[in-house]
């Protein structure tokens, strides 16, 4: 879409969530700093990010490698009140102000309400969470007011009919959820163009699913057009009329780089790589894998400190390549005190969890996989 903010120069977004972090939690700045201005000198200038990303690390980092650096008409940056960042309505502005701090900067191109589904809307809408983003943006300390969203098609619109103050909306989207009905990208994305929503997306790769095919899907696509499996799934995204940004939570030079390959002068899908995606889903569809995406927002309150995600991506790369290295893998994640079976169901992972997966029940499958 030829999108209605001037100040964005592609349709292409750095989201600064998945950079990899030291012993000391400490993101490698020396390759970031290379990063963003391998992805400024081709032409692109929108960063995401938030506050609890990367241990906290992710504002800071910007502010060294980005905000510094560079004029700050010349980016975009957009961040999120997260729902873990704040209990009442006096807790909201000092925690603006610490992010405005963390990242070096006066004001927000773009302010989201975190991860939006029925688990958190009471909170943001009892400590007006809402009003509160609309005077920043009166004193000019944000630019525009969003959300970013994990849940039902029908729930989106109640908030879009509650606040028409929001002007665009943040989307899990990507053609392995398109028609999902517990994801509803499709249904979303319609109730964005029906109330005249812009949309970002999100997760366009699927937390790197999309990445690491199954065998048989791996071969489609490497017969296709000599494109990344990564390409197919952000063009996917890229190629509908409403969307005006997709974020890549990028990790590595090399995937900044094969991503600025093929965005950086974008061209929507053909029919036959449509199609060619379509028998992928098909291929995806008869392994029942996990559906999370490493987001990771599970990880801080488990009492048994059981690595969830991993355990995750370690028990679907089993299903998807059946290889026996995956019960290594398992060992690796898990000690004495955190494997699988350690998991005492309290359920705070699943109450934080934006994909709504029955964690409880995953962990349960998992442990009858590696701990036979
Ligand atoms: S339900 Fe299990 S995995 Fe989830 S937070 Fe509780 S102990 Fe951890
Ligand atoms: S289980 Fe849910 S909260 Fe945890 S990493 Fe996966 S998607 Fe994120």
């Amino acid at each position: 879409m030829s999108h209605p903010f001037d100040n964005i120069k592609k349709n292409f977004g750095f989201g600064v969530m998945r950079l990899p972090l030291d012993e000391n939690n400490k993101v490698n700045l020396d390759e970031f700093r290379k990063m963003v201005d391998y992805f400024i000198d081709n032409g692109f200038n929108y960063f995401d990010t938030a506050h609890v990303y990367l241990n906290e690390e992710s504002e800071k980092a910007l502010k060294e490698c980005l905000v510094k650096r560079y004029k700050r008409e010349d980016f975009v940056l957009t961040n999120k009140l997260s729902s873990s960042c704040f209990r009442n309505e006096e807790d909201i502005l000092p925690f603006f102000n610490l992010q405005l701090k963390c990242c070096g900067t006066q004001y927000f191109d773009f302010y989201l309400m975190h991860a939006q589904s029925r688990n958190n809307y009471e909170q943001y809408q009892k400590a007006n969470a809402y009003k509160i983003a609309k005077r920043l943006k009166e004193e000019g300390k944000i630019k525009h007011i969003g959300i970013s969203f994990h849940d039902s098609a029908e729930f989106l619109e109640k908030i879009l009919l509650d606040h028409p103050e929001i002007e665009v909306v943040q989307l899990q989207f990507n053609y392995l959820d398109y028609d999902s009905e517990d994801v509803q990208s499709k249904k979303c994305y319609e109730v964005c163009v029906k109330y005249n929503k812009p949309v970002i997306v999100m997760e366009p790769v699927k937390g790197g699913r999309l990445v690491n095919l199954p065998l048989k899907a791996n071969e489609l696509l490497k017969n296709l057009n000599n494109g990344s499996n990564a390409s197919y799934a952000i063009r996917f995204a890229a190629s509908f009329d409403n969307v005006f940004m997709v974020l890549s939570g990028m990790s590595y030079m090399d995937q900044l780089i094969d991503n600025v390959s093929f965005m950086k002068d974008f061209i929507p899908l053909n029919d036959k790589e449509i199609d060619t995606l379509k028998e992928v889903v098909n291929i995806f569809n008869e392994i029942p894998t996990i559906a999370c995406t490493s987001c990771k927002y599970c990880l801080d309150g488990c009492p048994k400190h059981i690595k969830i995600p991993s355990l995750f991506t370690t028990y679907n790369n089993y299903l998807l390549f059946k290889e026996d290295s995956a019960f290594e893998a398992y060992k690796h994640d898990s000690n004495e005190n955190n494997k699988a079976s350690d998991c005492i169901k309290c359920g705070k992972c699943e109450n934080i969890c934006p994909q709504h997966l029955k964690i409880r029940d995953l962990l349960v499958k998992v442990a009858s996989t590696f701990e036979k």
